[in-house]
């Protein structure tokens, strides 16, 4: 397998097993991509010295028929575009498209997609992911933080208007894909005022996305934090002082300090409580287009947040996500090493180990593992708002 190298764990940002990135850095240029950092690598001018990947659909081809674990293919990250301009001409990802919708069979199944883009060039491909979506599933998610079309043309200079972002959006949902927006970076005071920030859950659910995950800024020391601090002095002197102030511990990881990121938090969370749309890309959404091995370990992840979100004690779910991350990971090796074992062998395992009590004994939490026997025999879905259990066909 060369393209389509899986991981031993999904990830929980993307819930993607798969990445694909037709490009090397991204002519959108939005000041504060982090993208641009130096611990990237990304050599030359990151916005206008694009690396495109043009033997990437040839090498999607050869894999396909090879890939024996069904699971979700990224295409871009926070570093890349899938459908920035050059697409329009190289059409790499459009190609992808293709293949992944028309294309070889893999012996797993079609595997299930997500898209993130701030460019309302996806919709040339909409066709195919609408047959993506209900053939595997399709995710697209649009980041989108603002509606201040002055502040995007200064941010974000090569990315679609946030109307055109919000076209986007709702072209896909009535294509029957599952939708989401990136609300990050707010950008502090420009995008992080409570009225700014309300504005956007608005259009969120007037669209009827499925979920809305906000964000603050990170500037890592370097290229990322000098750009975008230079950016700001010009469009907005009289903000920097206060915005250094923040950044002043100038951590690897880019945070502000903990008041400026408790300050935004105190913002957010009465909003988006108020939207009732979920902050995590929600099992409703992914449950039903991931096998349940990955699925069960995106739930646990993400039931950890949502439980701290509302102050309660997560311990022993932690450490039950940890025994079943290291079941998963020695599965999944065994599956690989083992090629003589039918593909779908791993897909079998969780429901196998439900059954026999085998995950009962691993999770070492009889409540949580009657909890987890219920959405894995029965079909059932945690409902992200509410963190009740629902029947799969509500
Ligand atoms: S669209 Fe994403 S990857 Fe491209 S410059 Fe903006 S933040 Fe970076």
């Amino acid at each position: 397998m060369d393209l389509l190298k899986p991981a031993d764990l999904v990830d929980n940002f993307t819930r993607a097993l798969y990445k694909l990135a037709p490009y090397r850095g991204c002519a959108h240029g939005c000041r504060y991509c982090d993208g641009r950092a130096e611990r990237y690598y990304v050599e030359g001018d990151f916005e206008r010295d694009i690396v495109e990947k043009p033997t990437l659909p040839a090498r999607l081809a050869a894999d396909l028929p090879k890939a024996r674990e069904r699971g979700l293919v990224a295409f871009g990250s926070g570093t890349t575009d899938p459908y920035q301009p050059c697409e329009a001409v190289s059409n790499i990802t459009g190609s992808c498209a293709e293949l992944l919708v028309r294309g070889p069979l893999p012996p797993a199944g079609r595997l299930p997609a997500l898209i993130m883009t701030k460019s309302a060039l996806a919709l040339r491909d909409l066709p195919l992911w609408k047959i993506h979506a209900a053939q595997a599933g399709l995710v697209l998610l649009v980041s989108l933080t603002s509606l201040d079309e002055d502040l995007r043309a200064v941010m974000e200079p090569g990315a679609s208007s946030f109307a055109q972002r919000l076209g986007l959006l709702r072209e896909f949902k009535a294509a029957g894909c599952a939708t989401g927006i990136l609300a990050m970076p707010f950008l502090p005071g420009l995008s992080d005022q409570e009225e700014s920030i309300q504005r956007v859950y608005a259009a969120a659910k007037d669209i009827g996305v499925d979920f809305v995950m906000p964000g603050g800024l990170t500037l890592r020391p370097g290229r990322q934090k000098d750009l975008y601090l230079s950016c700001l002095g010009q469009f907005r002197p009289e903000l920097l002082p206060g915005v250094e102030s923040i950044y002043r511990e100038a951590r690897d990881s880019g945070t502000p300090t903990w008041e400026a990121r408790k300050a935004l938090e105190s913002t957010i969370t009465p909003l988006r409580r108020d939207s009732g749309l979920p902050f995590l890309l929600p099992h409703k959404v992914f449950g039903p287009i991931l096998p349940a091995h990955d699925s069960l370990r995106l739930l646990l992840r993400d039931m950890i947040e949502l439980y701290a979100d509302r102050s309660i004690d997560t311990r022993m779910l932690k450490r039950s996500a940890e025994f079943y991350d290291s079941w998963l990971v020695a599965k999944r090796r065994e599956f690989r090493r083992t090629r003589s074992l039918a593909s779908s062998w791993l897909e079998d395992a969780l429901p196998e180990a439900a059954k026999s009590g085998e995950l009962r004994s691993l999770l070492d939490n009889p409540k949580l593992a009657s909890f987890c026997e219920t959405i894995i025999l029965e079909g059932a879905y945690l409902d992200y708002v509410s963190l009740r259990l629902e029947p799969r066909s509500q």
